[in-house]
């Protein structure tokens, strides 16, 4: 049966069993609940845990003197075969011992002391009622999270499988086109005119770039992929490697990189780390202008448990606008033909930063040079 609640919902009216050996009290509960609540009775707990097997009760009401099974073990009992029945003891005197036993094993939600009021019991069984509607509902969002977060999961590893499979494959056409393009410019020589020498040429060019973005594709697919290998790592070596892969770019530029001595040691991977500040230093290299492009690497506490790297340029800036969105796989300021780049690389950044539990941010202006913010934690969670 159902009632209509003031604001016009239709509720189910919950079921409430009284379990008394006093047909008189059964009587009086369910003469005070009969309005909002089906009120079923039992003379003791078998007789409970049959009607229990058979109805779908919200609330049980349980005398602790019972003939048989005393009311905290008939709690208890409840509490193991039907754990969503909200479980109340009546007692007519403090009895310590069964009161703890009934709130150790039987998990009462309260108690009520005789002689109840009327109001008194309502009340109390209100809040028995929603309490447990609370409890489904809760259990309800909690399954719903559940189901969602195991969907999100697959997708996201569908669509990861999907970037691999899509760049590995667009990978060997592309090289085929590549070659023949080659082929064609070794082979035709001279015979081809200006126009002809013109297309082949930007045939090359662009293969070249979209073999630059499927690789960067793939590094990043990479990233997700392969298993992060985390060790205790000195960043001062993660540097000396940072300087050595990029030691003609430093020398080309006739620029300069300055890195802190004594840098921190962390738990990362250290393979990351590298690829991590080695876009960060190129890029504070390459977006320059000034006549002696300079890269500086700094490292400070946070607190305890974290540091901040900061890598910082005096090169061309970047706008407050665009501060946020350089981190988006693709997002350049600039035109290829200004600054070379995919547009891959502070992406890249951001999901090794992310495994590692940090994060990164840009302080700049335009014209006034780059700090690239890395917060790390000193010691890794999985
Ligand atoms: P790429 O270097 O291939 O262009 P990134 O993802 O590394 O790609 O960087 C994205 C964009 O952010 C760059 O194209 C550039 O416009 C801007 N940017 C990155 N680092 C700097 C920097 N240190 N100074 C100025 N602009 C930068």
């Amino acid at each position: 049966m159902s009632v209509a609640e003031p604001w016009g919902s239709i509720v189910e009216r919950a079921k409430v069993l009284i379990v008394d050996d006093e047909p008189a009290t059964r009587g009086a509960v369910a003469h005070a609940l009969r309005r909002r609540f089906d009120v079923l009775g039992a003379g003791d707990g078998d007789e409970a845990l049959a009607l229990l097997a058979a109805h779908e009760v919200a609330v049980v009401l349980c005398d602790q003197r019972l003939p048989g099974l005393s009311g905290e073990h008939l709690v208890t009992e409840i509490r193991q075969r039907h754990p969503d029945v909200v479980r109340l003891l009546v007692t007519g005197h403090y009895d310590d011992t069964a009161f703890a036993h009934a709130v150790n094993h039987g998990q009462i939600f309260g108690f009520l002391r005789k002689p109840w009021n009327e109001d008194e019991l309502e009340r109390t069984i209100d809040s028995a009622v929603a309490w447990r509607r609370l409890r489904q509902e809760n259990a309800r969002i909690g399954r719903e999270l559940e189901a969602s977060n195991e969907r999100l999961t697959r997708l996201n590893a569908e669509l990861r499988h999907f970037t691999h499979a899509v760049a590995h494959d667009l990978k060997e056409p592309l090289r085929t086109i590549q070659a023949f393009s080659q082929f064609l410019t070794d082979d035709l020589g001279d015979r081809v005119d200006e126009d002809g020498a013109q297309y082949l040429s930007g045939i090359g060019r662009c293969t070249g770039h979209l073999m630059l973005l499927v690789d960067d594709l793939l590094r990043l697919s990479e990233l997700e992929n392969v298993p992060m290998r985390i060790a205790e790592t000195p960043l001062d070596e993660v540097f000396a490697q940072v300087r050595s892969l990029l030691h003609s770019a430093v020398e080309d530029r006739g620029g300069a990189l300055r890195v802190a001595t004594s840098m921190p040691v962390l738990q990362g991977d250290s393979g990351r780390l590298v690829t991590l500040f080695q876009n960060l230093v190129a890029n504070g290299l390459k977006f320059n202008t000034a006549p002696i492009p300079t890269v500086e690497v700094t490292a400070c506490a946070i607190d305890s448990d974290c540091v901040e790297i900061a890598v910082r340029d005096n090169g061309i800036g970047i706008p407050a606008e665009h501060q946020t969105r350089i981190f988006n796989i693709f997002h350049r300021l600039h035109r290829r033909s200004e600054y070379p780049g995919t547009g891959a690389g502070l992406a890249i950044v951001r999901k090794i930063v992310e495994a590692h539990r940090g994060s990164v941010h840009v302080d700049s202006a335009e014209g006034e040079g780059a700090v690239f913010r890395v917060r790390l934690p000193l010691r890794h969670t999985a």
